[in-house]
């Protein structure tokens, strides 16, 4: 029997990096040697005194209900992390703690959409944005993000996008999947055309905020004060402290949107679990060296896997500026992006996602995650390659 549920459950997505890792862990389980270069997560473990807080929480009693949007040492210690961060001081009070990253684009798009209503989000880009969306009966109007750009936004082209119907904006940057980084330049220019659109509500996704290489700077839109009253601004403890089972992310929201917030809070998930606040304390105020340890690996392994990603036939790999993914433009190599993903891991054990998993400007890429050891990404980097050269000859030889 199929129960009558509203519409928006027809048309929600949702993120084949999932499957792509069960089909993998399936395979290893298989006795495969597979190796893993599609998860989204750090392949390091949560700091030692990050878990050491949370066993302190619960020996100490801290396993009760919290405020809904989280308790204050926390939320205090969110705003000094981000006026560490981004010179800007916001209010302990506009901070919210949630349960991940990813709550508060749920909320935030909950918030906005409706039928009738516009969201523009970055296509390639993280495949919920586009999901809900879709849940809420809005369009969901992709701004194209553009390896000729080097993978940054276009602030332009972003603009030309907004109508009247437009509500809410997403940009990300650093960005997933394509490592992309959004210098100031192309920010202030954004900045300055939404003077022309008041009403346009804009969510910036920085949960990549401490992952910038060759000098990158990581421009927060929260330096924009123009900007502050209609700015959500999204972040989190998963990828910068690597606990992204542990659920726990915050956004700093406008005045007029806090109480919604709140209440959506209190209607859904009631409080993120105590112990888990209390090592996301431990995370901002402990010692940082995990996390520069982690940066500095992640940046070796970029520039290995895009010096080697560019040997291998028919593929090209722009430099990724940020985050831990390269995004490899696969076209000359004559297969379509989520074939060769598919290909790669049941012929040869390399688990990566097709762009198109992104949305539809990502056709012709696949998306390498390089949280996973140098050794293990030169191994998968070589596979492939004998697996391109292979086929490649075994066309040639079917063509004459
Ligand atoms: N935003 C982006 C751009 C991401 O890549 C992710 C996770 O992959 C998230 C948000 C969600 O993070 P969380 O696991 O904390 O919900």
């Amino acid at each position: 029997m199929t129960l009558k549920t509203i519409a928006g459950f027809d048309r929600i997505g949702e993120e084949n990096a999932f499957a792509v890792l069960a089909r993998a862990n399936q395979l290893a389980a298989e006795g495969r040697d597979i190796i893993n270069l599609g998860i989204g997560q750090p392949d390091f473990r949560t700091p030692e005194h990050v878990v050491e807080a949370a066993v302190k929480a619960l020996r100490d009693g801290h396993h009760g209900y919290t405020p809904a949007v989280g308790i204050p040492p926390l939320r205090e210690a969110v705003a000094r992390r981000t006026a560490l961060t981004t010179g800007v001081e916001v209010s302990p009070e506009s901070v919210l703690i949630a349960p991940g990253g990813k709550v508060t684009m749920f909320a935030a798009i909950l918030m906005f959409g409706e039928p009738g209503a516009d969201i523009l989000y970055p296509d390639p880009g993280f495949p919920i944005y586009r999901s809900m969306i879709e849940f809420t009966g809005a369009r969901p109007v992709p701004v194209p993000i553009r390896e000729a750009n080097t993978f940054a936004f276009s602030a332009d082209e972003t603009l030309s996008l907004i109508t009247p119907a437009t509500r809410l904006l997403i940009v990300n940057s650093p960005a997933n999947p394509t490592g992309g980084v959004t210098p100031r330049t192309e920010i202030d220019k954004l900045v300055k055309g939404l003077a022309d659109w008041p009403d346009v509500t804009i969510m910036s996704d920085e949960i990549y905020d401490c992952m910038t290489y060759d000098g990158e700077e990581h421009v927060s839109l929260l330096t924009y004060p123009e900007l502050r009253e209609r700015l959500i601004l999204l972040n989190g403890f998963s990828k910068t402290w690597a606990m992204t089972g542990w659920r726990l992310g915050w956004s700093i929201w406008p005045d007029g949107l806090f109480d919604k917030v709140r209440k959506l809070a209190v209607n859904c998930w009631s409080c993120v679990n105590a112990p888990t606040q209390y090592a996301g304390i431990a995370a901002i105020d402990g010692p940082q060296d995990a996390v520069t340890d982690m940066v500095a690996a992640f940046d070796r392994r970029r520039q290995v896997v895009t010096e080697l990603l560019n040997q291998l036939p028919g593929m090209s790999c722009v430099t990724p500026k940020g985050a831990f993914y390269a995004f490899p433009n696969v076209a000359e190599t004559g297969w379509s992006a989520k074939p060769l993903a598919n290909a790669l891991l049941e012929e040869i054990g390399v688990a990566l996602i097709g762009g198109p998993d992104f949305g539809v400007h990502g056709e012709g890429y696949v998306r390498v995650s390089y949280a996973n050891s140098e050794e293990n990404i030169r191994r998968a980097i070589e596979r492939m390659g004998a697996f391109l050269s292979d086929r490649a000859q075994q066309q040639r030889a079917g063509g004459t």
